[in-house]
């Protein structure tokens, strides 16, 4: 029973029967994947005490796991400026992990950013994940800053001028939804990797045949940075469905029907998702996919869960 819900899924995730493609090898979720595969957290920063205790409750647990990076995003607007500052100084000075900050163009002076990014420097932070960013809710399309860095290239290589950071840039497998074509995107992609950065998080996606095609189409436009998938494991369907449509990415049918009845039962749904986000790695790494970036959304038992899974263990649990 279990053999066939991961074989449909599988087929599922990879539109096996449409596409024609070779079926998958049959032994799906039960055999964990060997450790090559490296992984990192993505955090965004707490706004109560219960959130703070919630972040770091989940960070220690997903510690043991010694992913790559960990990373702290900005909010929108800007407004988490100090808050992203303080959780990832934290980071920096309570455990063993390296941290990422990330940094937006919005609502400041490129002068406001270079010191900002000083002062990550100054810390002892030396992974900048380095974005745009988008006009607060409500405030239309956006215009940037009168003194400010226009685009994600132009902060890249602005930060280069204050440090020598490890830089990390955004990628969109669905393209970016404000971009003129598939074609310009790359483009601009290319503009940011010129600029110095060495590592791209794509948009998260569903349908592991989307990353794989933009990975042959990055790699076809000549960019040879590691392209690392941005993994969304779905806790709440609705919302991330919703979430979804405003930043490109589709939603294929299919996770609807998985998820459909499950809005009053988190138990199940967290079963689910756990179970489509593992497949939906295990097809990536099965093309040659070793690297993951998760969403955790602060929470850290799908992520734990899904690495296991994938042989991300804790040194005693792989013992
Ligand atoms: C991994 C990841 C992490 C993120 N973290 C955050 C976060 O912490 N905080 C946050 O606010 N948002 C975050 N975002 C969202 C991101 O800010 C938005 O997707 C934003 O709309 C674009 O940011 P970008 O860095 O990709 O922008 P850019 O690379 O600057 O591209 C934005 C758009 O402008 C176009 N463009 C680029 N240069 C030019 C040019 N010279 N002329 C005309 N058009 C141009 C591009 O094609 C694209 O359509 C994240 C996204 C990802 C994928």
């Amino acid at each position: 029973m279990i053999h066939r819900v991961t074989r449909n899924l599988a087929s599922a995730l990879l539109n096996v029967t449409k596409h024609g493609r070779v079926p998958l090898p049959a032994m799906m979720i039960a055999a964990p994947l060997p450790s090559d595969v490296t992984v990192s957290f993505e955090f965004f920063p707490p706004t109560t005490d219960a959130a703070v205790v919630n972040l770091w409750a989940s960070i220690q647990r997903l510690a043991p796991l010694r992913p790559a990076y960990v990373s702290v995003t900005y909010g929108a607007g800007g407004t988490t400026r100090e808050r992203t500052h303080a959780t990832v100084v934290r980071i920096r000075r309570e455990t063993e992990m390296e941290p990422a900050a990330h940094l937006t163009c919005i609502g400041a002076s490129k002068t406001d950013i270079d010191a900002v990014a000083q002062s990550y420097w100054d810390a002892g932070i030396r992974h900048i994940v380095t974005l745009r960013g988008d006009a607060p809710e409500g405030a239309g399309t956006y215009t940037p800053h009168p003194d400010g860095y226009a685009f994600a290239a132009d902060l890249v290589a602005g930060l280069k001028r204050v440090a020598p950071f490890e830089i990390s840039v955004a990628a969109y497998p669905e393209t970016h939804p404000e971009a003129k074509s598939p074609a310009d995107d790359l483009d601009n992609l290319k503009r940011k990797v010129d600029a110095g950065a060495a590592r791209a998080i794509t948009q998260f996606f569903f349908n592991p045949e989307v990353f794989l095609r933009f990975l042959d189409r990055v790699r076809a436009a000549g960019i040879t940075i590691p392209v690392i998938p941005g993994i969304m494991p779905v806790t709440n369907f609705r919302q991330t469905a919703k979430f979804a449509i405003a930043c490109g990415a589709s939603v294929p049918l299919w996770m609807y029907d998985l998820f459909e009845g499950l809005d009053e039962d988190p138990i199940t749904r967290q079963l689910v998702a756990a179970s489509v986000a593992a497949e939906q790695c295990r097809v990536l790494h099965a093309s040659g996919v070793d690297a993951f970036h998760f969403y955790t959304m602060n929470k850290a038992d799908l992520c734990y869960a899904i690495c296991h899974v994938m042989g991300v263990r804790t040194a005693d649990a792989a013992a």
